[in-house]
């Protein structure tokens, strides 16, 4: 079984049909691309042929590229690289000629792409480079090119073929921040030609009835002007200079793929069509090249998808939830229940009074009404979201519950007599999970007759937004209840990671020395705009004193205190510095943004306005500001050393949890891949040496853990060690 197969038909139609075997979506390997190429050579050669239809025999067209391979690649050396893409654009520039004459332009065979659901990446890129493109009347199909997406871009002849097509200005949304849309807004925008509701039908009708000229691509054909203008054109300059900025503006210049690709388009746009591919395949190669893109696609896709598949799962039968009772209908409870009732989950929300659970429940019909307004959601699908959740406080509704989620105050005895309460009416093999952020598990777990049964499944703020969830297991926690969170967070579609207990679980815990590190440099006179400036051109998606301030400085300060409490004479005395800025500005009333004010100055509606100059006159800026390297490395180490303490104590088992779980839970450097393939990046001799360096200057908070340390010595990767491989052997 081949990945395409050919059907020539007795209407002189050749139709090649893209159906991958054993995959519920099509994805192109090398040797599918050889298939293909020898069905074009053979239709294109065949005089009973008159034209090719391109089609899938899935309910979708194609998913893109293997990932795998373009992982692969990378192992080859950039000029396997540069000879692997653009064999790929020999085929498909192939298919966009059809044979016609170079000069004459004629003798070409039609050749349209019929689309019965979504194309994505190279899945859009093929049907770009065919004559027409006629797609299914199916408001689900996605058309576009998300490359940018994991830290590359289209690099079939996507980036080069949009741009040709629709112009600079038009084609940005599509290449630069990968936006997909469905069949109207993609021929809106000129991306398809025509909605049908037979696709193949359309696009062999179309083939047999297209003329020479139908099948000349614009930039083929004598006097093609690109739409909007040329670099060299003004309207064209223009863009340019405003694409740069868009870009500078929103990566910082952290990522390399979407300079690369402005590069590609920059240079592609002054040449001939094919020698801009040869343009577009160098940076691509440039881009595959570069450990981050690689990195990337590992982790944002590889790693994500098999955390989501259940790769830590142990073995355990079916534990998809049916009935789950929510406990505590506050901010955390009223989204829990409305991601699980999204999920086709019955939920029965309890809290202390009727009103605070309707209120809860409200928090459902909001958010859906918003979706209404926007045109995501239906009436109906609101209606049949909202029955299948029960506001009440009447424990009985628990009776027949498979999961129980507890987001009640934290307070462990709080939450100890809700668990004894629903445990006393719940069935025998229901579990029981807490949301808890800060108690550690087994602790809570006490408070439990079925200690087994009881697991954290640790939410983050606002729960509809957020892609990650983090399993907690006690030191009593089995088995069944870690399949019964997973299977529970595969039915509501978020990323799930697996960690032992510890004080913070893993995200809050490397997070909390980031946030700690950015407040401790205002405190010795480092120029707060230099901190969240070197934050964001690390690629954190928002600086330190910024994240305080959204997660409110008051938490802040309940965590330290409740910190130096549980930890008393072990509390780090370098702590101080941090503390008494937060104390500081607690007292001063400066709670972050939702009292509209903290680091930040706000306006009344509570917009930033710029860093706050009062910090300026209790912290005045020190007269030398160091450089902002050193700055990132103290901002980078402070998460990086918490991820690898916690492999090395066990709270991690599988770095890709680690990489997966930093870039989803708290924004960790996308670009890097996560803290352990940063590491591996840079390399670990490095690491070492920049953390003795940081340990010396700023004090044992940075003192270099001895497995990195032992790993330096040996010049080893995180991944080599801890990746899935080294495990499999
Ligand atoms: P919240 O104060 O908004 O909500 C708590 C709710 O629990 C309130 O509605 C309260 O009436 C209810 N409640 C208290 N005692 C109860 C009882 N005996 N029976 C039933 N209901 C009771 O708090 P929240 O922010 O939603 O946090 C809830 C839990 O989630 C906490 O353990 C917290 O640590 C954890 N958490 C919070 C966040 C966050 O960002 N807020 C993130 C992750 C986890």
């Amino acid at each position: 079984m081949t990945d395409f197969t050919m059907e020539k038909g007795a209407d002189g139609v050749a139709v090649i049909t893209w159906d991958v075997p054993g995959k519920s979506m099509n994805v192109l390997s090398m040797e599918g691309a050889a298939t293909l190429d020898g069905f074009i050579d053979d239709a294109l050669a065949d005089e009973a042929v008159k034209g090719i239809v391109i089609t899938s025999g899935k309910d979708t067209f194609a998913a893109g590229m293997d990932l795998n391979i373009l992982a692969d690649f990378q192992k080859n050396g950039a000029e396997g690289v540069f000879e692997g893409i653009m064999s790929l654009h020999r085929i498909l520039r192939k298919i966009e000629r059809a044979g016609m004459d170079p000069k004459s332009l004629k003798g070409g065979k039609p050749i349209a792409a019929a689309l019965p659901g979504t194309g994505l990446g190279i899945g859009f890129e093929l049907p770009l480079a065919c004559h027409r493109i006629f797609v299914a009347d199916n408001p689900k199909a996605k058309f576009g090119l998300p490359e940018i997406k994991v830290g590359i871009f289209p690099g079939a002849g996507g980036t080069t073929r949009v741009v040709r097509k629709l112009g600079v200005m038009a084609a940005a949304p599509f290449l630069l921040q990968g936006q997909l849309v469905d069949p109207k807004k993609a021929k809106g925008a000129g991306l398809v030609d025509e909605i049908a509701a037979d696709p193949v039908a359309a696009a062999k009708a179309w083939v047999l009835g297209a003329k020479d000229a139908d099948i000349v691509k614009p930039w083929d054909a004598k006097g093609y002007k690109m739409p909007g203008g040329a670099p060299y054109h003004p309207a064209g300059f223009q863009t340019m200079v405003g694409a740069n900025a868009m870009i500078m503006a929103e990566t910082w210049g952290a990522y390399p793929a979407p300079k690369a690709m402005l590069s590609a388009i920059y240079e592609g746009a002054q040449v001939p069509f094919d020698t801009a591919l040869k343009i577009e395949a160098r940076w691509f190669t440039h881009i595959i090249m570069n450990p981050s893109s690689g990195a990337m696609i590992r982790s944002l896709f590889l790693n994500k998808e098999a955390l989501e598949k259940g790769a830590n799962r142990p073995e355990a039968p079916d534990q998809r939830v049916k009935k789950l009772g929510v406990m505590g209908a506050g901010m955390m409870g009223a989204g829990i229940a409305l991601v699980s009732a999204q999920a086709g989950i019955e939920v029965v929300l309890i809290d202390q009074k009727q009103e605070a659970a309707d209120k809860g429940k409200a928090y459902t019909e909001a958010y859906l009404d918003k979706g209404i307004a926007r045109k995501k959601t239906t009436p109906e699908q609101k209606e049949a979201v909202l029955s299948r959740i029960t506001a009440t406080t009447d424990y009985d509704t628990l009776k027949d519950a498979d999961l129980i989620i507890e987001a009640v105050f934290e307070d462990p005895g709080v939450k100890a007599e809700v668990t004894r309460n629903v445990e006393a009416v719940i069935p025998e093999d229901c579990i029981f999970a807490s949301n808890t952020s800060t108690l550690p598990i087994s602790g809570l777990a006490k408070a439990s007759s079925r200690p087994e049964q009881f697991i954290g499944i640790h939410f983050f703020s606002p729960v509809e937004k957020m892609l990650l969830v983090e399993i907690i297991k006690g030191k009593q926690t089995g088995d069944r209840a870690v399949a019964k969170a997973l299977d529970y967070v595969r039915q509501i579609r978020k990323t799930p990671i697996v960690v032992n207990d510890a004080r913070f679980f893993y995200a809050n815990r490397c997070i909390i020395p980031y946030l700690n590190e950015g407040a401790r440099m205002v405190s010795e006179g480092i120029s707060p705009a230099l901190v969240e400036h070197a934050a964001r051109m690390l690629g954190m998606p928002v600086g330190p004193l910024q994240l305080i301030d959204e997660t409110s400085i008051d938490l802040a300060v309940k965590i330290a205190k409740a910190t130096k409490q549980a930890m008393g004479d072990a509390y780090p005395a370098d702590a101080k510095g941090v503390d008494d800025l937060m104390f500081w500005l607690y007292d001063e009333g400066r709670l972050g943004r939702k009292s509209k004010a903290g680091f930040y100055a706000y306006d009344d509606k509570g917009k930033r306005t710029g860093l706050w100059e009062g910090l300026a006159a209790k912290y005045p800026l020190a007269e030398d500001q160091p450089d902002v390297i050193e700055v990132q490395h103290r901002l980078m180490f402070a998460q990086v050393l918490e991820a690898v303490r916690a492999l090395e104590e066990g709270v991690l088992e599988d770095i890709r949890e680690g990489d997966v779980g930093a870039i989803l839970g708290w924004g960790f450097a996308p670009w890097s891949g996560g803290p352990f393939s940063w590491l591996d990046i840079v390399g670990t001799p490095f690491a070492a040496e920049t953390c003795d360096r940081l340990a010396e200057t700023y004090g044992p908070r940075f003192t270099t853990p001895a497995l990195l340390r032992e790993m330096a010595e040996g010049n080893e990767s995180f991944y080599k060690r801890f990746g899935p491989q080294a495990k499999a052997a």
